[in-house]
């Protein structure tokens, strides 16, 4: 373990090592390398590690003999950075991997890489800077605006190149890495001119079995150990990357999940999938649950599956809120999503979790499109009053803009302007008076609707202006604003 030298880092070190004794390891991992590499998911501890990928892709990297990879996380107050796993400062790691899951990460990344003191653009840095590389699951969406910044940009899923990819960063020189990356098909690599040909998918993710090595108690899944059991959807959602992109849906079987139960001394599992009740063998796996005597959570749940078995094995692990996605109040605008549910089915699902014995109840809404009408808006008190008429004592309503992404059927769509979609919230907090409510930040969605439609050429002019965050946050969404009008 590595202590600071300068007083002043001392409590950036005791920040780290404070989430540190929150994490409990549950699988071995070797840190043997001579080869470093950072994995910095650039979000806050609590985003990171509710994520799959903060441990996972260590796990996978650290399987070659010759890399030892280490994690860290991006905090605003943090200028040294220090790994999770041995207190080494960042400086020290010659490749930096950034997983990056949301656009509005990138705001982080480039604070992170201004602090220490690393030049934004890739065409600015030399071959005594790290080495910065970007992945992670906003890449499905095949945006551009990581491509100005790292030195190299891997596509999809991991897995399907994971030996080239590993091997390639143990070359001596920079070059060398780029040149190994530059040969991998979902790999684009700017200096080289060499740009991806795929987004990488269709891992077969039963042979794999993703799963973290690390419990932490401190993320969304306090306490769970994640195990991802599907991967991709067999929905199409209109707004949604998962069923378009990631293709095709692909599931662990149970007997592989039960093999890691009995393999693994952890009754807590957090089971990541688009939806877990699209998952073709939901009785095995709920077999599985009962006979290891397991606890669970699951990432979400689509209420036109939903079985009283599941929920009640729900219930028992300790959920104590049932959370569902009816995404639109009225069927018109549910049509337009493509979402692919009835009122019926939504008052079924209210129904089958009251009888179960849930009595709260949070509810994910989309709103801001353009066909949607007073009466469209209104439509959404309609199922809040229907959870209370069923006996819910919390009706908890959480809206998010739609926010129109490239690759989804939405791509050819512009986001409602910023005074359309603030009368629109307005009249909704007015109107759901009484019901717990809470609205994505309007700013934060049209920063990430910018950043997801920047080109290359507009990130790069934008870079170059960047002083900090907070102004740089600022111009991005004065920039948005006005491409909405
Ligand atoms: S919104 Fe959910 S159900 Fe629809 S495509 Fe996306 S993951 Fe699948």
């Amino acid at each position: 373990m590595r202590k600071p030298r300068r007083p002043q880092d001392f409590l950036e070190y005791e920040k780290v090592l404070g989430f540190k004794s929150k994490e409990r390891q549950v699988e071995n991992l070797k840190l043997e390398g001579d080869v470093r590499v950072a994995l910095i998911v650039p979000n806050d501890y609590i985003v990171a590690s509710s994520g799959l990928a903060f441990y996972y892709v260590q796990k996978l990297l650290n399987q070659h003999p010759r890399i030892r990879c280490e994690r860290f996380f991006y905090d605003e107050s943090f200028s040294k950075y220090y790994s999770l796993e041995t207190q080494t400062p960042l400086d020290e790691f010659p490749i930096w991997l950034f997983s990056v899951s949301f656009e509005n990460d990138l705001l982080n990344l480039l604070d992170l890489l201004k602090k220490k003191g690393i030049p934004l653009l890739w065409k600015d840095r030399e071959e005594h800077h790290p080495l910065v590389v970007a992945g992670g699951a906003v890449t499905y969406l095949n945006t551009e605006f990581l491509l100005p910044v790292a030195d190299a940009v891997y596509y999809g899923e991991l897995e399907k190149h994971l030996e080239e990819f590993s091997e390639a960063l143990t070359g001596e020189k920079k070059e060398d890495i780029l040149k190994a990356l530059a040969e991998i098909p979902s790999m684009n690599v700017p200096s080289l001119g060499k740009k991806h040909s795929e987004i990488a998918t269709g891992v077969i993710v039963d042979e794999f079995l993703p799963h973290a090595h690390i419990v932490s108690d401190a993320g969304v899944f306090l306490g769970k150990l994640l195990v991802e059991l599907g991967r991709g959807c067999i929905r199409r959602c209109a707004f949604c990357i998962f069923g378009k992109n990631l293709k095709p849906a692909r599931f662990v079987r149970p007997d592989r999940f039960e093999s890691l139960v009995e393999e693994i001394p952890w009754k807590e599992y957090g089971l990541i999938s688009a939806t877990i009740t699209d998952y073709p063998w939901l009785n095995e796996l709920l077999d599985v649950v009962e006979r290891h005597q397991l606890k669970i959570s699951v990432s979400s749940l689509r209420l036109d599956r939903l079985s009283e078995r599941l929920l009640k094995v729900l219930k028992e692990s300790g959920q104590r809120s049932f959370t569902i996605a009816p995404e639109a109040g009225s069927q018109k605008i549910r049509d337009i999503l493509k979402k692919d549910i009835t009122d019926e089915q939504i008052e079924i699902a209210l129904k089958m979790a009251r009888n179960v014995g849930f009595d709260r109840i949070k509810m994910y809404f989309i709103y801001g499109l353009e066909e949607e009408t007073e009466e469209d808006l209104r439509a959404f008190r309609k199922i809040g009053e229907l959870a209370l008429q069923m006996g819910y004592r919390e009706v908890h309503m959480s809206f998010n803009p739609l926010i129109p992404k490239p690759g989804t059927d939405f791509e050819e769509r512009r986001m409602e302007p910023v005074d359309v979609l603030r009368e629109k919230e307005k009249f909704l907090k007015e109107y759901l008076k009484g019901f717990r409510v809470d609205f994505e930040s309007i700013r934060e969605s049209v920063i990430q609707y910018t950043i997801a439609r920047a080109s290359r050429e507009e990130i790069v002019e934008w870079v170059k202006s960047f002083e900090n965050k907070k102004r740089f946050r600022k111009m991005i969404f004065n920039e948005g604003r006005k491409r909405l009008c």
